[in-house]
């Protein structure tokens, strides 16, 4: 019998399709890695069950436990979905900007959610950090994996996205894009990647109202690079440890507006019904493309979460229209 003994055991080995519209009038090739295919629909399943085993093995988290975050939604059902097979208790705070459908898609499995304000710096104590932090401090036996500065984080995409990539690219890719959050996956996957080609070029997408760009371009941490701004899972306010400025050649800044009309046409041009930052990450790496990318070159770019926790946003006409983002 083929089956598996915990539906967390289907992640990873997520497809890499080839996108064939948006990519008019641009040289080479340009892949999409569809991170949406994972069980709990996103990219963060992976991180998620990589820092609850190596918090096992470090015995910080223990039989019965309780695991707390900060989350923009995906870590948090991939630490859910783990807590789940592992028998723990899941608390996850989040910014009050993150869409209802992720709150729901939370408390359906089983997780407690504490709703926090979004425009209060990260050290205020409501922010959703210091939520967690304080929260974390207060209920015993309880683990916060800390996503930002949890190095297993970078560790789960050079274990599995790397790898996954280079074999289905069969060693030909020669251009990396991600949207940098945490900055997990661009630095892990860029990681291995470029231990085995060093040439490779690692693009970063950053949003406008974010610090990585300036801070990779001067070094300066600029505070007045700050502001609020509407898509959801990239960009921060803070240098989180997965961020390896090191590995990241590049940044692009993409703007609310491009992103959301870029994830309309991925769903309706390509048939990849994803979510906002999957179209940031494409519009920024074909910005990036139609510029430095010659005929052989083969681009990956990753497509972090689903199209359904967005329904009530991008892929409402009332909302785009509300928003300015279409006429
Ligand atoms: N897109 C979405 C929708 C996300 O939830 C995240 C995670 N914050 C990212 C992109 C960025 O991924 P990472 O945290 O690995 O940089």
């Amino acid at each position: 019998m083929a089956y598996l003994n915990h539906i967390t055991e289907a992640i990873g080995n997520t497809p890499l399709v080839k996108l064939n519209n948006v990519t008019a009038g641009i040289k080479g090739t340009v892949l999409a890695k569809v991170e949406y295919a994972n069980p709990g629909n996103s990219v963060k399943d992976r991180m998620a069950v990589k820092m609850i085993e190596d918090a096992e093995k470090a015995g910080i988290l223990k039989p019965g436990g309780t695991i707390i975050e900060g989350t923009s939604g995906n870590t948090g059902m991939g630490l859910a979905l783990a807590a789940i097979a592992k028998g723990y208790k899941c608390i996850f705070t989040l910014a009050d900007k993150q869409s209802k459908e992720k709150m729901d898609v939370l408390r359906a499995v089983g997780a407690e959610v504490v709703v926090c304000p979004t425009n209060v710096a990260p050290d205020h104590p409501d922010s959703y950090y210091s939520v967690a932090k304080r929260l974390n401090e207060e209920i015993p036996n309880s683990f916060y994996p800390n996503q930002y500065d949890n190095m297993s984080n970078t560790a789960a995409h050079y274990e599995t996205t790397g790898p996954e990539i280079w074999e289905q690219t069969d060693g030909k890719v020669t251009h990396w894009a991600a949207g940098v959050g945490t900055g997990g996956t661009i630095s892990g996957v860029a990681k291995y990647l470029k231990e085995k080609n060093p040439n490779l070029v690692t693009v970063g997408i950053d949003t406008y109202g974010s610090v990585f760009k300036k801070y990779k371009e001067t070094g300066i941490f600029d505070e007045n690079e700050i502001y609020a701004y509407a898509t959801e899972g990239i960009g921060e306010d803070i240098l989180p440890k997965n961020v390896n400025f090191d590995l990241i050649d590049s940044f692009i800044k993409v703007s609310d507006k491009d992103g959301a009309v870029m994830t309309r046409r991925l769903a309706r041009e390509e048939g990849l019904f994803v979510g906002w930052s999957s179209g940031s990450a494409v519009y920024g790496a074909l910005e990036y493309a139609k510029e430095h990318l010659k005929e052989g070159d083969v681009m990956v770019v990753l497509l972090p979460d689903h199209g359904t926790r967005y329904l009530g946003k991008i892929y409402n006409d009332d909302w785009m229209r509300q928003q300015g983002y279409i006429d």
